[in-house]
């Protein structure tokens, strides 16, 4: 689903973010992308998203190259991605369900094809019945929750979330990890960037650390550990 290939990427004024990375999230892996502030877990989900360019290596997605994707067809592609934001980037001042719409209203849906996968989705994470509220009057376990029905009423292939526990308990964060899941079960390939070491450590699924731009202990490319 995602495959780095030797990615480095120096931004314009000559900040070096990410160095030779190499990994591979295999269709239908969750898993979860960990490092410091500053060691490079933005970047990488920019280049999968393809907000940032690699500066080398090769970034496949859901089995494009992303260097073959012209400035125009990037759209297309981000239509295969469910993105997930720590402040949930949601229009207040527009309801639920509008919200959730959003993706779908871009694509041109009809109306009532809208109206069913909204309710399908808002069920989904357990938000149903609250179309007609403003995000403003939700708990914020439950904005969190319509950023997440926003990211699979499209049903895309792989979701990405940006530290989408960043500003909740540990049983809010707990249920939002297993809501993922569910997706997960149901064939979503799942990368999940977090600070959040005690989550990832009472879950199962497979690290990848970035330090300082570099993926530690991830060799699947065949490329063994360099000494020092
Ligand atoms: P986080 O650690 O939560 O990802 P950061 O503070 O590293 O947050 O970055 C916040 C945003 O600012 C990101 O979109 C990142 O790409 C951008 N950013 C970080 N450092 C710089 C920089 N030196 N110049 C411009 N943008 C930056
Ligand atoms: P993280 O998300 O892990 O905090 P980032 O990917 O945001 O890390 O940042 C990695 C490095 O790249 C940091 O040194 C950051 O300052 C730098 N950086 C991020 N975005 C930009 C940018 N737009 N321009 C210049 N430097 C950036």
């Amino acid at each position: 689903m995602i495959r780095f290939e030797q990615v480095s990427k120096v931004y314009p004024g000559g900040q070096k973010a990410l160095s030779d990375v190499n990994f591979h999230l295999r269709r239908g892996e969750m898993a979860f992308l960990t490092g410091h502030s500053g060691a490079g877990k933005s970047t990488l989900l920019k280049l999968i998203t393809v907000i940032e360019r690699a500066s080398a290596g090769k970034v496949f997605i859901n089995g494009h190259d992303i260097a073959d994707i012209s400035r125009h067809h990037v759209p297309y592609l981000r239509r295969e991605i469910g993105m997930i934001f720590q402040n949930h980037h949601l229009l207040m001042d527009r309801s639920v369900f509008d919200n959730v719409a959003l993706p779908l209203v871009i694509e041109g849906f009809s109306h009532g094809e809208i109206k069913k996968r909204v309710a399908a989705a808002l069920d989904m994470v357990g938000l149903y019945g609250k179309e007609r509220h403003n995000p403003i009057m939700l708990s914020g376990g439950e904005q969190q929750r319509v950023g997440i029905a926003r990211a699979i009423v499209n049903k895309p292939a792989l979701l990405l979330a940006d530290e989408p526990t960043g500003n909740l308990d540990p049983k809010l964060s707990m249920d939002i990890l297993r809501l993922f899941e569910t997706f997960n079960d149901a064939g979503t390939s799942v990368l999940i960037a977090t600070h959040d070491l005690g989550l990832i450590a009472r879950m199962k699924y497979r690290t990848l650390t970035l330090r300082q731009g570099r993926m530690l202990g991830a060799r699947e490319i065949g490329e063994p550990l360099r000494p020092g």
